[in-house]
């Protein structure tokens, strides 16, 4: 192989301010990686909250079909997804904006409405990326503690959104990582509580997990009639099994803000499989339903078998449980993957001994909590 002759420039100091402060989003190890360094045969990947039952098998009956179009660009509006979204939202298709993946979405939020110096706050711990893209645009993001137990905040929270201007309140319903969720009187107050040109994002990546649970605040029931600027942010990545296509979306208050976003959306952005497929598995609700049961099943006695270890472990609406290894999460993770089971150990400050483990099939808990038994510290071997 011919190596390139080192840069005399550093690269970074060509980077602008902000990508060189700029913190890279933790991703996790592929399966392939693991099994690569450790070389251990069944990895069991609960890092990444995927959904192991995979996609809707009415869509994949169409996947030879769908390959053969990828000569063709795919369609820049999605209107066949926006329509299907449209029918099963009640939002109208000028309303819905689709990204490759929500993160994408998150992206192009920042990209459009965030300028150096204006404020954020979303909440802590947090998902990577409502932190990493506002950094990106200059902003400065505030990051709000949950609580002890780990709920949200709600004072705090509106401490924060009424002391000073606010460019955008941005924050996950469940959260990830922690997987509690805000309920809709809770939601109600603090979107009251926001300046009235606040642009509100509720990113709700796990709700199909958490629409059913009666106190959950049912979102675009409470925005509707707010006369101010809100996004709802979902994706295919969880519950449908598709995160491998990449494709999510957003519904939003207004098709002007569906248009700002547009001047900053690559035309192609979503491919045209990820466009059909996700199309196709919204119209297969029933596979959609019955890995989401099965999951919220599944949680109950992982749960529980954690517990019975002794960890506290945050109450969860989402396919992961959040729990406090009390020990450094980053060795314990290390010494799972050399087990052969990936889980993703929480890096920000305050959290550096919890541990977020997704929630998949019985036997990849049997493997997890197998591995766990081998590997934790001795001293947390009976229930403190
Ligand atoms: C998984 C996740 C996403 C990313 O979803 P993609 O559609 O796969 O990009 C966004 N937000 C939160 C909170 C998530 O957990």
């Amino acid at each position: 192989m011919n190596t390139a002759p080192e840069c005399r420039t550093s690269p970074l100091s060509l980077a602008r301010a902000e990508v060189r402060q700029l913190p890279v989003y933790n991703a996790g190890l592929s399966e392939d990686a693991v099994r690569a360094k450790y070389g251990i045969p069944r990895i069991t990947k609960l890092g990444s909250n995927e959904n192991p039952y995979g996609p809707s098998p009415t869509a994949l009956e169409h996947w030879t079909e769908i390959a053969s179009s990828l000569f063709r660009y795919p369609d820049a509006s999605a209107e066949g997804l926006r329509e299907e979204l449209s029918r099963q939202t009640g939002i109208d298709t000028d309303r819905i904006v689709i990204g490759n993946g929500s993160e994408q979405i998150i992206r192009m939020i920042c990209e459009a409405f965030l300028s150096a110096g204006d404020r954020l706050v979303t909440v802590l711990p947090s998902f990577g990326l409502h932190l990493i893209w506002p950094q990106m645009m200059g902003a400065k993001a505030e990051a709000i503690p949950m609580t002890a137990d780990a709920r949200f905040d709600l004072p705090q929270l509106h401490q924060a959104v009424t002391s000073g201007p606010l460019k955008v309140l941005m924050f996950s319903n469940p959260s990830n990582p922690v997987g509690c969720m805000m309920t809709g009187d809770a939601m109600q107050s603090l979107v009251d509580a926001s300046p009235e040109d606040t642009l509100i994002v509720i990113d709700e990546a796990y709700w199909e997990y958490a629409r059913s649970s009666p106190d959950y605040a049912d979102s675009l029931a409470i925005l509707k009639n707010q006369s101010r600027p809100w996004m709802v942010l979902r994706t295919f990545s969880k519950a449908y099994g598709l995160a491998g296509l990449r494709v999510g979306y957003a519904l939003t208050s207004d098709p002007g803000l569906t248009a700002v976003m547009t001047r900053v959306r690559d035309p192609f952005n979503s491919n045209s499989a990820a466009l059909e497929m996700a199309r196709l598995s919204l119209l297969d609700q029933k596979h959609m339903h019955r890995t989401v049961d099965a999951t919220l099943t599944e949680g109950k006695a992982l749960k529980a078998a954690l517990e019975e270890r002794g960890y506290f472990v945050a109450q969860s609406f989402a396919n992961f449980l959040f729990f406090n290894a009390r020990e450094s999460a980053s060795a314990l993770a290390e010494r799972l993957l050399e087990q052969g089971v990936i889980v993703k150990p929480w890096k920000e400050k305050g959290y550096e001994t919890w541990i977020r483990v997704s929630i998949a099939r019985p036997e990849d808990s049997q493997a997890f909590l197998a591995a766990l038994n081998r590997v934790r510290q001795p001293s947390h071997s009976s229930a403190a």
